[in-house]
């Protein structure tokens, strides 16, 4: 590869005699003068290279190339006098980034996601984060504290509830017996089992420990490492990196191209999310059975699979204590504008409000798959095999004969081959790597929609600065969801994010991004999700893999602009005295006047800068073979004995918090699977 001496890895993450005088150039130049002091511009450099070895071969690549340019390109810019923009001074150097960025193209994009990663790895600097008033650690240790002496034997209770009546296999904290990770594979593995389940998230662990408690001999196969509670620290770049896919920087190609995370670890997605449990709204179940003819999806039949849901996950609203001031603020600013806001149901017991949930949950209080369905599946004999990649689904002639994959070995590495023969597979990857998997063993859907129909719920995040301390991190992660807007397509919530997360998408760089984030501890951020109405695609692209592409309807852009206009109303009636809004090149704005202003001109879509934590429907569910890739209960239209029990089934977005929806319907199709165990010979 062009720029790295080698993909690094957590050992080696060393970049190459190509790229470094230029990164360390762009590091002095893009994060705050303080980046010379001591050796933090070496550790920076440290981390970028970590960062990037967590990225796909070809983003690697990408980033790599962009740093070449930029440093050969600054050549031709005039004031530069024939120099690379590793030797330029400062203030050229600074005046050359800011030519870039101001061009609004590619390469502005390119500067822009670099800005990103290095700023990121700027402020994962335990120093640099204490300097702004954040220190997680001693609040984490308090508030667990609190939360056992408080709350002991109901805590005790709902953790043994999860295998209660089990055999019992071993502790699901440390290694669960019938976990297997790399470490413990030396060879090629050739195995044999009923069902086969690719992937251990929200969909797959469910539908896993139901098989399991029917008898049948369950393998679930997880790209992603087995990371216990214990191992869970509020250290962002750490968790980004081991816990998500590419380092959680997922990018869909479009205009605007829209950032997206998926998890990558035993428990999937759940692992990492914000906890929020909501279900399926009435209307949508009635869209999804009027338009594709799903059956046995009312909300009457699905009202005992969402209780159930509600009961394995221990799904209720927070304890009081737990609510921080960015979460009142946020209320108080709805509450002034007389807005439905509605606290948030959450798939926790007890939780201590650490604010950690997207770095996984250190006191285990959020009930995801790894604490949930991944121990009750292992305690009743379903074996799981970690940092195990999927390559194919194997077939004879139309029906499924197994999977085929690889042992992941650390820094990405191939290791020993898999082989797994069953005569049902189960795809749970989630709604990007389903269909890339399904696609690259050579599945066809007669409708075409395989890997189509994408919907990511696009959101955009304001940023409010106030004049009191906020301390955004004390307190659950969003305990509230402004409802008043949900008709026309909006959810507004505010969620604090960890310094290293919002120095990413700051728009700003420099002394400049210095003083914004000085004011980490009097920041809210907050903003719409969006129910989108355009769509997007999966397709597995030559040399670089999985690719997703997406078109945000000028609809849904008018949507977000709308969402974010609504969101920073509210934080001024909450009396922030300035924010920023998520568009490029937008000024600070002072007061609601100056944001009606700014908004009675148009934005430009390409300016919107998105993220999506939300994918569904590439593998959607329709009765009709012409309309849908899989069947109403997730068995794939055309092949024989596989099926898809994850977020790939939603025929189109739900305009909520998308996990009780998975999970409910892994439980129902679950049911359905073992009501036919003898047809399917598992
Ligand atoms: C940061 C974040 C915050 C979120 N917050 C919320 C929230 O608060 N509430 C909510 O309802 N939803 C939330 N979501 C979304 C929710 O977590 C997902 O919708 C849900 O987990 C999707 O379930 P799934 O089974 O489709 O996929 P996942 O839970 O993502 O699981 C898929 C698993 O399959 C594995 N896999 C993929 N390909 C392969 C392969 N080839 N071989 C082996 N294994 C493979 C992956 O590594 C992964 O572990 C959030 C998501 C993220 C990323
Ligand atoms: S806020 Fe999230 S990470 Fe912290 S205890 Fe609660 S559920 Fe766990």
């Amino acid at each position: 590869m062009a720029g790295l001496s080698s993909a690094p890895t957590e050992e080696d993450p060393r970049l190459s005699a190509v790229i470094r005088p230029a990164a360390r150039r762009f590091a002095e130049v893009v994060c705050p003068p303080e980046v010379r002091a001591d050796d933090r511009t070496e550790r920076v450099l440290r981390e970028f290279g970590l960062m990037l070895g967590a990225l796909p071969a070809a983003a690697r690549k990408a980033l790599a190339t962009a740093l070449i340019l930029l440093d050969q390109g600054a050549r031709v810019y005039p004031p530069s006098r024939g120099r690379r923009f590793a030797r330029l001074d400062d203030r050229t150097a600074d005046a050359y980034i800011r030519a870039l960025l101001a061009r609004h193209d590619a390469a502005a994009e390119m500067v822009q996601r670099l800005k990103g990663v290095v700023t990121m790895c700027y402020y994962d600097l335990p120093e640099v984060q204490r300097e702004i008033g954040y220190d997680p650690a001693p609040y984490i240790a308090a508030v667990s504290r609190r939360r056992l002496e408080t709350y002991g034997p109901q805590i005790r209770a709902g953790e043994a509830a999860v295998t209660e009546g089990l055999p019992a296999r071993g502790q699901p904290w440390s290694a669960p017996s019938g976990l297997t990770s790399q470490a413990e594979i030396a060879g090629d593995l050739k195995l044999e089992c009923g069902v086969v389940v690719v992937g251990s998230g929200a969909g797959g662990a469910t539908v896993a420990a139901e098989l399991a408690e029917a008898g049948v001999d369950v393998i679930v196969l997880e790209e992603g490492g087995y990371h216990p509670t214990g191992s869970f620290t509020a250290e962002t770049g750490r968790a980004l990196r081991t816990l998500y896919r590419d380092g959680g920087g997922g990018m869909a190609i479009g205009r605007p191209s829209v950032l997206f995370a998926e998890g990558r670890c035993v428990g999937g997605s759940t692992v990492v999310n914000g906890g929020m449990s909501w279900r399926t709204p009435t209307r949508v179940l009635d869209r999804w059975a009027e338009q594709e003819g799903v059956l046995a999806i009312s909300e009457e039949d699905l009202d005992p699979y969402f209780a159930r849901v509600e009961s394995l996950l221990s799904v209720g609203l927070q304890d009081p204590e737990t609510i921080g001031r960015d979460s009142e603020l946020f209320k108080a600013g709805a509450d002034a504008k007389g807005w439905n806001i509605v606290p948030n149901r959450r798939n926790q017991l007890h939780c201590a409000g650490t604010n950690s949930c997207t770095t996984g949950c250190p006191t285990g209080a959020k009930r995801s798959m790894l604490v949930t369905s991944v121990p009750r599946a292992l305690s009743l004999g379903a074996r799981l095999f970690a940092d195990c990649r999927v390559d194919r689904v194997t077939r004879s002639g139309p029906a499924v004969t197994g999977v085929t994959g690889h042992v992941v070995r650390p820094g990405g590495r191939n290791g020993p081959a898999i082989t797994v023969r069953a005569r049902t597979v189960i795809m749970a990857g989630g709604a990007i790597q389903t269909p890339a998997l399904l696609l690259r063993s050579g599945l066809r859907s007669a409708s075409g929609q395989l890997g189509r129909n994408l919907s990511l719920h696009p959101n955009a995040m304001v940023t409010a600065f106030f004049d009191e301390d906020v301390t955004g991190w004390h307190g659950v992660h969003q305990a509230f969801q402004i409802r008043e807007f949900a008709a026309a397509g909006l959810l507004l919530t505010a969620v604090n994010l960890t310094p290293t997360m919002l120095a990413g998408i700051l728009p700003a760089y420099g002394r400049e991004l210095g003083a914004l984030m000085a004011d980490y501890n009097r920041i809210v951020t907050a903003g719409p999700l969006v129910t989108d109405t355009g769509t997007g695609r999966v397709r597995n692209v030559p040399g670089v893999g999985p690719q997703v592409f997406y078109s945000l309807a000028d609809r849904d852009a008018a949507r977000v602009v709308r969402g974010v206009e609504l969101t920073a109303e509210a934080l001024f009636a909450a009396g922030a005295r300035r924010v920023l809004l998520p568009f490029d090149g937008a000024p600070e704005v002072r007061s609601p006047g100056e944001l009606r202003r700014l908004l009675a001109r148009p934005v430009s879509r390409r300016s919107l800068q998105l993220y999506s934590i939300h994918l569904m429907g590439t593998a959607r569910m329709s009765e009709d073979p012409r309309r849908g890739v899989t069947g109403s209960f997730g068995e794939f239209h055309g092949a024989d004995g596989l099926f898809v029990t994850d977020a790939s089934l939603f025929p189109g977005p739900i305009g909520i918090n998308p996990m009780e929806t998975v999970v409910a319907l892994a439980l129902r199709n679950a049911r359905r699977l073992i009501e036919r165990r003898d047809r399917l010979g598992f």
